[in-house]
């Protein structure tokens, strides 16, 4: 690169580029300065394809940490998801929750509802992945220990900043909310936070047991019931009443090649393995 831009001290423009924080013009404008040069672009179409260059790499980035610091589960995506096996869920309107405009703007919530293995945790991060790569910022973690840091927070007095700094997130994925425990619902971390983003930041929460077994979760009737208005106020509600996915694939490796699966069980599926 020295001998094409003779007039140009490299190492200087390097330097600069760090200290104006633009990676991507450092990484790409010698090989671009030599196709200009070779080319002869004129000034403003070079300054054009490093300002375009900048911008993208940009996004790139920014969606990787967002990827990152959104905790999904590896290998849950919505390409190996088998709709097939949970006739009950409407794929297109999953997909159009993978879109999350609509409902993220509005800070609507996504309740989703099944035995264990029926798909909650595998759907629920596949949507996260989905929203993620779209530019929406999400956390995704188990419910209880979300409740373990909300109650630390708690008890040195930081509950309020540590829930604001969820705000961030357009969506928090609570996976079961029903394995709080007793002695974790005996704080109301859980009401304070669902309370604060109400109507203003989106959650998605899955459970085994639609609404039955959340008086465990809260410290009383009345909370239970206040937090469960809130959450199904702006909500779309799936239920995922589907034979459990790992126990069907265990049956049909122990039935071995060549024979059909059978699907006459979904009933036998509640109090399932997990
Ligand atoms: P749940 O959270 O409801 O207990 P999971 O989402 O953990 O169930 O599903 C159990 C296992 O089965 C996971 O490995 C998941 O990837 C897989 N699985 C469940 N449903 C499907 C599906 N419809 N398509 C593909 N894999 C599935
Ligand atoms: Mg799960």
């Amino acid at each position: 690169m020295t001998a094409k831009h003779n007039n140009v001290d490299a190492a200087r423009v390097e330097l600069l580029l760090s200290e104006l924080r633009l990676p991507g013009v450092k990484a790409i404008w010698p090989k671009l300065a030599a196709v200009a040069d070779k080319e002869g672009w004129p000034a403003a179409r070079f300054l054009a394809a490093l300002a375009e260059h900048e911008a993208a790499d940009r996004g790139q980035r920014r969606i990787a940490r967002h990827l990152a610091e959104a905790r999904l589960p590896a290998g849950k995506s919505l390409d190996t998801f088998d709709f097939d096996t949970v006739p009950v869920i409407s794929k297109a309107k999953v997909m159009a929750l993978a879109a999350g405009d609509l409902w993220l703007k509005a800070g609507a919530n996504l309740l989703l509802f099944g035995p264990p293995g029926s798909g909650k945790s595998h759907l629920s991060a596949a949507l996260g992945l989905a929203l993620v790569e779209q530019g929406w910022r999400v956390l995704f973690t188990r419910a209880s220990d979300l409740v373990q840091r909300l109650q630390l927070a708690r008890r040195e007095l930081a509950l309020e900043g540590a829930i604001a700094k969820l705000d961030r997130y357009d969506l928090l994925i609570l996976d079961d909310i029903t394995y709080v425990s007793k002695d974790q619902a005996e704080t109301s971390v859980l009401f304070e936070l669902i309370a604060a983003r109400y109507e203003q930041r989106s959650m998605l929460i899955t459970a085994n047991q639609p609404f039955g077994e959340w008086g465990r979760v809260f410290p009383d009737q009345a909370m239970t019931l206040a937090a469960i208005d809130r959450l199904v106020h702006h909500a779309t509600i799936l239920e995922m009443n589907v034979e459990s996915y790992r126990r069907k694939a265990a049956m049909e490796r122990k039935r071995g090649p060549g024979r059909v699966p059978a699907f006459a069980t979904a009933k036998e599926t509640q109090g399932d393995d997990d």
